[in-house]
């Protein structure tokens, strides 16, 4: 498979994330050029501020191997992952890591920090991004989009009410 075809996987788990009411992001890894892991953003869904997609699959990829080391493995993730999630990718030593849509306010692979690749730490990462922007970028769009569509119907309804309960 190529890295098109495993994003798109990756975006499979994004709509996933999306369809619990989760910041659409979504993930795979890969070992040997077949999947061995998804995760898909679910900090809402679990009460768990480290539940983000990459974690998620970190965890599962982990468990099926009994190995906390993912030597060898590539992973997949729709948007470029957090200080944290690059903190994970080094702890797991996953070998390669390829991203969708760059994340400028929080992104730490090449954003905002360069965790991965700042030449301090011992273990490097190779890194490919870009790899169906367009389409990984979307989902996010849409999503706070739609959330704040909702919001501003929520604030009128409140408005509402409480100049209902004013006039009576
Ligand atoms: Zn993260």
């Amino acid at each position: 498979m190529t890295d098109e075809e495993f994003m798109h996987q990756a975006l499979i788990q994004a709509k996933k994330a999306r369809d619990l009411g989760e910041v659409p992001i979504g993930a795979v890894i890969v070992l040997n050029g077949r999947i061995l892991a998804t995760g898909c953003n679910s900090v809402i869904t679990n009460c768990d501020p480290t539940a983000h997609a990459e974690i998620q699959a970190i965890r599962q990829a982990s468990k099926i191997i009994s190995n906390y080391r993912l030597i060898e493995t590539e992973l997949f993730v729709t948007v470029e992952p957090c200080v944290m999630c690059a903190g994970a990718i080094i702890h797991s030593r996953i070998k390669r890591i390829v991203f969708g849509a760059s994340e400028h306010r929080t992104g730490g692979i090449s954003s905002v920090y360069s965790v991965l690749q700042d030449g301090i730490l011992n273990h490097t990462t190779q890194v490919t991004s870009g790899i169906l922007e367009a389409e990984c970028r979307q989902l996010m769009q849409d999503f706070f989009k739609q959330r704040r569509e909702e919001q501003k119907i929520q604030r009128e309804k409140i408005k509402q009410i409480t100049r209902k309960s004013t006039d009576g």
